[in-house]
């Protein structure tokens, strides 16, 4: 595993949010400030344990959601990556 791919993936992903919405505030508590969680997907298996989904790091690959917490109140916002990627920018409150 390297430190450098996996930084990689999560600075994408931050300037992937810090571009799509510039002025971003938690819709709970209006704090400014927030965490990008690592994907958290637990998949079950036909026996009923869980898995974990894991991120290929080594093609840099974005997990299929992005999902960030409030670093105040928690709050979780999670985004479909493809469509915020695909989304114009900035992507404005309508
Ligand atoms: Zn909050």
């Amino acid at each position: 595993m390297s430190q450098v791919e996996e930084k990689s993936v999560f600075d994408d992903l931050s300037a992937l949010i810090k571009e799509s919405f510039p002025d971003l505030r938690c819709l709970r508590c209006g704090h400014d400030k927030f965490y990008l969680l690592e994907e958290n997907i637990y998949l079950a298996k036909q026996d009923g344990s869980l898995f974990r989904k894991e991120i290929n790091i080594f093609k840099a690959e974005r997990p299929s959601i992005t999902t960030l917490a409030c670093a105040r109140c928690g709050h979780l916002e999670s985004h479909m990556t493809e469509i915020l990627v695909s989304a114009p920018k900035p992507i404005p409150r309508e």
